[in-house]
């Protein structure tokens, strides 16, 4: 079961030569044949010649002794990622047909690294949304399906839904993802697999397509805790251009994990016990302060006070960058172009016919709070919020260790669920929308199942750039949680 392993696993099975990087790509690029055209998780797959060429030269680098962190291992690719001479749409019509001429820096890394790209996964337009609908290029299935029922599509999660469905289906060691407001972590959630969005500034965002930049960050997409410290070891790091880029060192993450955490102190904050949540995700919870409290850690409660503010100032911070990035997209220099007879006019038709509903939603209330008359009122607010609530966080911190929480609300939804109001959907980003605007690194680990049948996650919320406390803890409850569930399309990939 080569598509199976995780990152460590199929490493150790390369270098020991008890397969072949060419047989590991096989054996994905045949479960992608098999699984994509009903999961969709892939907008575009690499060419079959391209992806064997590349594992013959990872093979020969085991060969010689040469190999590198990541070698020959198949990776998928956010399609946000610029990836050179690979198509790259940020699922929009608007970059139907845009090819970028550079690499991103992450994916750049992860090349360096020896990683195998098999393909660019599908995400909601420009990483808008929570539910992997959004995209031009169609709906993600999530692999998982509830217990006695084939009939009910239900959504990865998103807006990294192509990332986490193909990790948790087969067709993927791992994957990377961006995380915004939550695009990392709610998906890894849904699809019962690992998902770490690092501290603002441990990876460069240059060549990433940009959402809102002030939260943007990669990340990566795993099977387990210690794989995600791998592949971060692979995508972080300085990087001159994006000067929002962080120059310090980049440890040894993967280490962290099997660390023990005893006397550890683990904050649960009060406010994320929202009312209506699912007894069930409490009850997790519940179950993960008992795991940490036997692994010795000390569990302290503690507040976040302008929680209750979260997302109101995330959907006016986020809109607003996003007016201002999108804003390149005027079908002159790249992407699609409309015709008309004036230059208003092919901006006004490029634009009208490139962008979905959601992403045009979003360009016009982050147009209308950042213009004139309302800067003050809605942007200028929203920005002072974020620095209580970011204060929050510093302050829980001089008395924690971590946070854990919940990822998500709620368990994986049916398609079409959540769809009619928008704020139902926004909901969504309620425990994974206040780490993003704090900046701090939080890691979604799967801990079980709910009565469904559906993977639940919890999150490990840790201080700037301590993603190696964050990774222990995760690793920690991963122990305990003991996660072996595998979804039913997944059985199905056989290989
Ligand atoms: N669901 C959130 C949004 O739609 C977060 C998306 C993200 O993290 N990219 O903005």
């Amino acid at each position: 079961m080569l598509t199976k392993l995780t990152l460590t696993e199929a490493r150790a099975g390369l270098a020991a030569r008890k397969f072949s990087a060419r047989d590991l790509a096989k054996a994905h690029l045949d479960a992608i044949d098999r699984l994509n055209p009903k999961l969709n998780a892939y907008i575009t797959v690499v060419p079959e010649q391209d992806v064997l060429t590349a594992a013959d030269a990872a093979d020969a680098r085991y060969a010689a002794g040469t190999a590198r962190p990541m070698e020959g291992l198949p990776v998928g690719v956010k399609d946000l990622f610029c990836t050179k001479g690979i198509k790259t749409t940020a699922a929009s019509k608007i970059l139907a047909n845009f090819i970028p001429p550079y690499e991103s820096t992450v994916t750049a890394r992860l090349l360096d690294a020896g990683s195998l790209f098999v393909g660019k996964t599908n995400l909601d337009e420009f990483a808008m949304g929570s539910a992997n609908i959004t995209s031009a290029y169609g709906a993600v299935l999530n692999p998982w399906q509830r217990k006695g029922d084939e009939v009910t599509a239900l959504v990865p999660g998103g807006s990294s839904g192509g990332s986490a469905a193909a990790v948790a289906a087969g067709l993927a060691l791992a994957a990377t993802g961006t995380d915004t407001g939550g695009s990392i972590r709610q998906p890894a959630a849904f699809c019962g697999i690992v998902g770490l969005k690092p501290t603002y500034g441990r990876c460069s965002r240059w060549g990433t397509i940009a959402y809102a930049s002030s939260l943007d960050q990669a990340g990566p997409m795993t099977r387990t805790v210690a794989d995600a410290g791998l592949m971060l070891e692979a995508m972080a790091g300085f990087d001159e251009k994006d000067s929002t880029c962080s120059n310090r060192p980049v440890p040894a993450f993967a280490q962290a994990v099997g660390k023990s955490i005893k006397g550890l102190r683990v904050g649960i904050p009060a406010e994320y016990r929202a009312p209506g949540l699912s007894p069930e995700i409490s009850a997790m919870w519940e179950q993960g302060i008992a795991w940490l409290r036997d692994a010795g850690c000390e569990i302290v409660d503690v507040s976040l006070p302008h929680t209750k503010y979260g997302l109101a100032t995330y959907y006016i911070i986020a809109p607003a960058e996003c007016s201002s990035n999108l804003a390149r997209y005027d079908g002159i220099r790249f992407g699609e172009r409309k015709d008309a007879a004036t230059l208003d006019g092919i901006y006004e038709a490029t634009r009208a016919a490139g962008f979905g509903e959601e992403v045009r939603s979003r360009i016009l209330m982050g147009t209308y709070v950042l213009s004139a008359g309302y800067y003050d009122a809605y942007y200028l607010k929203a920005q002072k919020v974020r620095t209580l609530i970011k204060r929050d966080f510093v302050e829980a911190f001089e008395k924690v260790d971590v946070l854990l929480t919940p990822t998500a609300p709620s368990a994986a939804f049916a398609q079409g669920e959540n769809m009619a109001d928008p704020v139902q959907m926004y909901l969504n980003d309620i425990f994974t929308v206040p780490a993003s605007m704090a900046g701090v690194p939080a890691l979604s680990v799967p801990v079980g199942l709910d009565s469904k049948g559906l993977p639940l996650g919890l999150q490990i919320i840790g201080r700037h750039f301590d993603e190696e406390t964050v990774l222990s803890v995760g690793g920690a409850l991963e122990a305990a949680a003991g996660f072996a569930h595998t979804p039913t399309l997944h059985a199905e990939a056989g290989a």
